[in-house]
């Protein structure tokens, strides 16, 4: 049976992605809750959604089977108490909340409700970085030695509001890609973060004491570091993932983004050859491993905890950011 979903929020992510993604996986949009009815309407109409509301409760109690929480950062932790509460299987926004104790309690209300929770890190699945973790598996470039991300462009003006200018949204660059990094070098090494040390930079865009952009730097536990470069404010910069190993090294240029895309070279003791990539999109695996775990068969690709560590990292590294200090990874 197809999984009917209702929206919380109407967000440019979902308008952009995730409503085609979950109609491309078979799933029913068939509702959507917005704080303001005529915009809610507005945009209901635009994607062929039925039903509008605006009082979550009535939402949350009108026949869907998931909830797809994309409002900003900070309303992720109450949405998700409360979906959990009604029995809906939640598959939640990054970062998944802006403290560890909210995420933790995200996790077990879902645990205690037995509904599916996941997050939606989609850049597990771009191309490049699916067989960067084959290459990696199968040992192509011997033991890493070392990883850097440049995770680094130009926020759209559409969305320069509350990632640079509300403090109490979960605002700045380290939440919001950041927090991608953190999960993605996880999913490429497969260990765990240990330590960050982060320096954060305001060029203007942001507001004061809000980061557009953050260098830094990620110990990992089995003893390899990465580096990363996020930034809001570098229209001109190429994305860059590189992994370093002692028998060659991996380099994915354009792969940290929504859209299918990207490149992936191998360079090592035969020269430097292109790896031939199968490009598809990025969000609708999110949203068949979420539906395929619903109806009891396999997991998220990216779980609760995978979002509450990733949420680690960011947290560390922006409390590095005011210590000057490295700072362990706790969850
Ligand atoms: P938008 O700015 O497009 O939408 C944010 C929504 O939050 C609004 O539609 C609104 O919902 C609600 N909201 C509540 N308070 C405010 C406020 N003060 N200002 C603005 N909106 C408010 O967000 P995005 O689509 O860019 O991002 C939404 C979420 O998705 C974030 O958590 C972000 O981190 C995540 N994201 C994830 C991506 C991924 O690839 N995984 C990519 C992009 C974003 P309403 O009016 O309907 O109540």
């Amino acid at each position: 049976m197809a999984v009917r979903w209702g929206l919380w929020g109407a967000t440019t992510i979902a308008q952009e992605w995730v409503i085609g993604a979950i109609r491309a996986a078979g799933g029913e949009v068939v509702s959507l809750c917005g704080r303001d009815r005529a915009r809610a309407e507005a945009y209901a109409a635009h994607n062929t959604i039925d039903q509008v509301f605006t009082d979550p409760a009535v939402f949350l109690g009108s026949g869907i089977d998931a909830v797809y929480i994309s409002t900003i950062n900070s309303f992720h932790h109450e949405q998700v108490l409360a979906s959990a509460a009604a029995g809906k299987h939640i598959l939640c926004e990054k970062p998944l909340a802006l403290t560890l104790d909210a995420g933790r309690e995200m996790i077990e209300a879902c645990r205690a409700a037995s509904v599916v929770f996941a997050v939606n890190h989609h850049l597990r699945n771009a191309a490049p970085h699916v067989a960067m973790k084959r290459m990696l598996l199968e040992g192509r470039i011997g033991d890493i030695v070392s990883l850097s991300i440049t995770h680094a462009g130009y926020l759209p003006h559409h969305l320069q509001g509350w990632r640079i200018n509300d403090m109490t949204a979960g605002s700045g660059v380290v939440l919001d890609l950041t927090v991608h990094d953190a999960d993605l070098l996880t999913f490429l090494l497969d260990s765990e973060p240990e330590s960050v040390f982060a320096i954060g930079s305001n060029s203007g865009m942001a507001v004061a004491g809000i980061e557009d952009s953050v260098n830094g730097t990620i110990r990992f536990r089995n003893g390899v570091t990465a580096a990363f470069f996020d930034a809001f404010t570098t229209p001109y910069a190429e994305h860059r993932l590189e992994v370093q190993g002692t028998r060659g090294s991996l380099m994915a240029t354009g792969s940290l983004r929504q859209a299918p895309g990207g490149r992936l070279a191998v360079r090592d003791a035969d020269g430097a050859q292109e790896v031939a990539l199968n490009l598809t999109d990025l969000y609708q695996p999110n949203i068949r491993a979420f539906q395929n775990a619903i109806h009891g068969h396999g997991a998220p690709i990216a779980t609760g905890e995978d979002g509450l560590r990733s949420l680690a990292v960011a947290l560390a590294a922006k409390r590095s950011m005011e210590t000057g200090a490295m700072v362990p990874v706790s969850r």
